[in-house]
């Protein structure tokens, strides 16, 4: 008697995902980027899928990184943006995770705490640079002096000098070649490891592809483009959301549907109410003509989302009825349409499902 709207997690679809992403760059290593819960998808499930194959994990802090260890994920495991305080030191090192370094104060912290251990156990630093996103990052003339420093830490890893495109998946190409600019200048610096790619530069910048890939919303069959591309085209989607028709009513031309009345039946309409809302994490800006998908094919919107309930056109459907089951997105329905249409990307819908919605794992 539960309210049934789940999201089918196609664990099988992240693997194709991750191996699309690494057959972009043979040879490159491959960060499996999986904060944010795994946009939604469940960290821990999909660092427990992914953790023989995956090179790393990354994740945005600290709180991601130990729930993976604690459900003993072993792969390695990025800290994106490093650590926020100086006291997450003793965790970063003792559940060996790597960390980023995109400020100064952050390699005066870890010197001092290096110098405290003595030996920070093959801690894997990455020195993160702002080629031009000016979001974060070292700026590029600090680099020399950052990186000396680093490379000089007792038993320091492997150390990577990375930066993040602010445009790669906009059709134009100028901001991205300014920030590969950039970094083509301060790569004479550096003879080791360099990671610039998230799913964008993946798939339309191989320049950019270097030794370390950073794959995130790629993972999950989410493209970071607005509009068809050969390799986003090759994605699975690695969730289906979908829920059940809960009531079916027949609604007279004229008459409107929802709150705020903002669609009008133009004849007499059969309008089915699903069990799912913007407070599980449809958005309230899916307008009137977003797609459905339910057994007997597509149906559209009709009128607002709201918290708990949306409805749809049925006059296709003659036949559906109370506990059919409708995709709101997955095969048939792409999340990257919906998103299009909600005036957003799929990164915001697919993390943005709230603890409403179940989580059931194929
Ligand atoms: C989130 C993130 C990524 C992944 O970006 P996608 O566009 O989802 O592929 C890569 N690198 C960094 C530093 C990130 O924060």
């Amino acid at each position: 008697m539960a309210r049934n709207l789940w999201a089918d997690i196609h664990l099988d679809a992240i693997t194709h995902n991750y191996r699309l992403a690494k057959a972009q760059a043979p040879g490159a290593r491959a960060c499996a980027i999986i904060k944010a819960d795994a946009y939604g998808h469940g960290a821990v499930a999909v660092a427990r899928h992914l953790d023989r194959e995956a090179d790393a994990f990354g994740v945005a802090c600290i709180e991601e990184a130990l729930e993976l260890r604690e459900a003993g994920i072993v792969s390695p495991i990025l800290l994106l943006e490093g650590f926020f305080e100086a006291s997450e030191l003793p965790a970063i090192l003792s559940h060996q995770l790597w960390t980023a370094i995109h400020a100064l104060h952050q390699i005066d912290a870890l010197e001092a705490f290096a110098q405290e251990k003595g030996d920070l156990g093959g801690m894997a630093v990455w020195l993160k640079v702002d080629s031009g996103m000016h979001r974060l990052g070292l700026e590029p003339t600090s680099l020399a002096t950052a990186l000396a420093r680093v490379k000089a830490l007792p038993g320091v890893g492997e150390v990577v000098v990375m930066s993040h495109f602010a445009s790669a998946d906009e059709p134009d190409p100028n901001p991205t070649v300014g920030q590969l600019g950039v970094m083509d200048d301060i790569l004479a610096l550096h003879d080791g490891a360099v990671s610039l790619s998230n799913s964008a530069a993946v798939m339309v910048w191989p320049q950019a592809h270097w030794q370390w890939l950073r794959p995130g919303v790629m993972l999950y069959g989410g493209s970071p483009f607005g509009m068809a591309q050969p390799i986003a085209d090759q994605l699975q989607p690695a969730m289906t959301l979908s829920t059940e028709i809960i009531a079916v009513r027949q609604v007279e031309a004229g008459e409107c549907v929802g709150y705020g009345g903002t669609y009008r039946c133009q004849q007499p309409t059969r309008i089915g109410t699903l069990a799912v809302g913007y407070a599980d994490g449809y958005s309230r800006h899916a307008p009137n003509g977003t797609p459905v998908y339910l057994s007997t094919g597509y149906a559209t919107l009709a009128g607002r989302v709201s918290m708990d309930m949306v409805t749809i056109d049925l006059n296709a459907h003659p036949e559906a009825q109370p506990g059919d089951r409708v995709e709101l997105w997955g095969r048939h329905v792409s999340v990257n349409d919906v998103a299009r249409l909600c005036g957003t990307i799929p990164y915001t819908l697919l993390s943005g499902l709230t603890r409403r919605v179940k989580r059931r794992y194929l």
